[in-house]
């Protein structure tokens, strides 16, 4: 058998590249939850560190575990789901305190320490998901003495809307966040993501939040992206065969051949996170001509029709994100957004990571 495995091929330079173009227009973390949106905490977060990124944000404990064994100690790791008090057994991270509970813990363990322990400040303006709600900022806003023994690095809010830019409540959050940062001990303001650091002034602050962005997403929907594309997938070719015209192909006999038509049997699937709702709307890259995807997506298999261009053979592989094929587009195709299509990149493709 020849070239059997697909190659997901992750871009550490434009990953650093798109940190850089962001950090040049304010200070900026680096996000990479969800193993660095798909891409592997370890690779994306050195690069990060190697670009200059000093302050990070996962979402799970456990992530920022594997981020701190990855990049040393030194940077802030925070993490935004935050964690009880000595959970992170020493890795030194960062708990983000999303409601009153969560600062009664931290002030908690600071009096028993009998030291400042560094915490983040997460003040809900408009998401009702995390973070201070109206009644528990106005208390915290009565009586300082509740914030007594955290060292406040950061008062954070999150945008719900960022990716439109004209919708009312991006201007109402920004106001309320004024409005609570004015009202609590001073500190450092963390603001905006991806989408957030394109919106203008209002927006910035002391640390902005990045994460799709750095691995190429576009952070201004419907606008040209701005960012470097960082993910490439290939998957190779495990059958070409000749059909009848009235051949059905695939799961449900859901595309039935109108022609006498070359198909292509390729080794990629749902299960790889080349998502179901893909079926029949789109296309791959086949020596640079597109070829359309027929037939539903298995778990393990998906089908093109490869009647039009040159005839390949097993072992060719088939380009199913590349240059012109990104995972925005795909994501439009499957009716989701480009992070899902990160996020879901399976486990069975060898990773090859470029440049630094
Ligand atoms: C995921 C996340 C970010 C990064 O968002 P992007 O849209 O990927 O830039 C920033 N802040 C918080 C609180 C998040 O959950």
């Amino acid at each position: 058998m020849t070239g059997i495995e697909a190659v997901l091929t992750v871009d550490l330079g434009a990953i650093a590249a798109n940190w850089r173009q962001l950090a040049a227009a304010g200070p900026v973390a680096g996000v990479v939850k969800a193993d660095g949106y798909g891409l592997g905490t370890a690779p994306v977060g050195r690069a990060l560190l190697a670009a200059g990124c000093r302050h990070f944000f996962v979402a799970h404990l456990s992530e920022g575990v594997a981020l701190r064994a990855a990049i040393g100690a030194g940077p802030m790791i925070a993490v935004l789901n935050g964690f009880p008090p000595g959970a992170d057994d020493g890795a030194g991270l960062v708990p983000v305190l999303n409601g009153l509970p969560d600062v009664a813990a931290w002030t908690a363990a600071a009096r028993a320490a009998e030291r400042a322990l560094p915490a983040i400040l997460h003040v809900d303006t408009g998401m009702a998901r995390l973070g201070l709600d109206a009644g528990e900022l106005e208390r915290v806003a009565e009586d300082h003495g509740l914030l007594a023994g955290l060292d406040l690095r950061y008062v954070m809010t999150h945008l719900a809307c960022a990716d439109a830019p004209e919708h009312p409540l991006n201007a109402d959050q920004a106001r309320r966040f004024a409005a609570a940062c004015a009202r609590l001990p001073p500190a450092p303001r963390s603001f905006a993501n991806s989408s957030g650091l394109f919106l203008g002034p209002d927006f910035a602050s002391d640390l902005g939040r990045p994460g799709c962005a750095l691995y190429g997403i576009n952070p201004t929907p419907g606008r040209p992206n701005p960012m470097r594309q960082a993910v490439g997938l290939e998957a190779p070719i495990l059958q070409v065969r000749e059909i009848a015209a009235g051949t059905p192909v695939g799961y449900g006999a859901s595309w039935t051949a109108p022609r006498p038509s070359r198909i292509a049997t390729v080794a990629a699937g749902y299960a790889d996170g080349y998502l179901r709702a893909l079926s029949g709307r789109a296309t791959g890259i086949l020596a640079g001509r597109p070829v359309p995807l027929v037939g539903r997506v298995s778990m393990d298999l998906i089908t093109f029709d490869v009647t039009d261009v040159p005839p390949p053979a097993p072992g060719d592989r088939i380009g199913l994100i590349g240059p012109g094929l990104t995972p925005d587009d795909l994501a439009t195709a499957a009716g989701t957004i480009g992070y899902e299509i990160l996020t879901s990149l399976g486990a069975r493709y060898r990773r090859e990571y470029r440049g630094a």
